[in-house]
């Protein structure tokens, strides 16, 4: 029998390599920066004052308005619709698709893909791109995962079918509440290249609206055009 105090640092040893396991697993499960398979983009570089808006989740009947917004600016942004809420409401993929905006895929059923089969991971994937290719959209379909989580299945589907993993670099509903305090964190938090995250479909706070318009009008004053997150990616 060792000493009791061996005991004891055995135990602590391995406890704090499952903690550090548990830690690395996490950090990896919300990098935005990278993924253990193929690229993962979270801003661009560029020296153009350049960024891109991405609404995420939806569409949920709310699109008119933004996509009027957008056209007051002369803004172009990217729309990661859920695969079986488009289904849904087609027209207003449609609608975004005619407006010249970017269709991206957000998984069919916005569920945490993490532990997933690499069936599960094609269905979510392939039903969701057919839905917008549906709704019209020629361009290149990158993928946002739901809650931003991926590890393994999901990042390895993607690399091997040529789908890019888009991230954020400005995520102001996140640590927010009020309207004035996103605008400004996304007017001053901006770079060229930023890729700026904003949920206006399931709009809580009633102000997302304000929100949008608010970081239009700050960055346009500021100079900056905004692009797809394919046309950014271009520059
Ligand atoms: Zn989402």
């Amino acid at each position: 029998m060792r000493p009791l105090w061996r005991r004891l640092l055995l135990l602590g040893m391995v406890l704090l390599v499952i903690l550090l396991l548990l830690f690395g697993l996490q950090w990896l499960m919300n990098a935005r920066s990278f993924q253990l398979f193929g690229g993962i983009t979270n801003h661009v570089e560029t020296g153009d004052k350049v960024v891109a808006l991405t609404f995420d989740d939806g569409p949920s009947g709310n699109v008119e308005p933004i996509l009027q917004l957008l056209s007051k600016y002369d803004a172009k942004a990217t729309f990661f619709v859920i695969g079986s809420e488009l289904k849904s409401r087609m027209e207003e993929g449609r609608m975004i698709v005619r407006a010249g905006h970017q269709l991206g895929n957000h998984s069919y059923s916005h569920e945490r893909i993490l532990f997933k089969s690499r069936a599960y991971v094609e269905r979510e994937v392939e039903q969701t791109n057919d839905l917008i290719r549906e709704a019209g959209y020629l361009g290149e379909i990158d993928f946002r995962p739901p809650y931003g989580k991926k590890i393994y299945s999901l990042p390895h589907y993607l690399h091997e079918q040529g789908i890019q993993t888009i991230m954020w670099d400005l995520e102001p509903d996140t640590f927010y509440a009020t309207a004035q305090e996103k605008i400004k964190a996304a007017v001053e938090g901006a770079h060229p290249g930023s890729i700026i995250l904003l949920h206006p479909m399931y709009d809580k706070t009633g102000q997302e609206l304000q929100v949008i318009e608010g970081i239009l009008d700050g960055l346009t004053r500021q100079g900056y055009r905004f692009l797809t997150v394919n046309e950014l990616q271009k520059q």
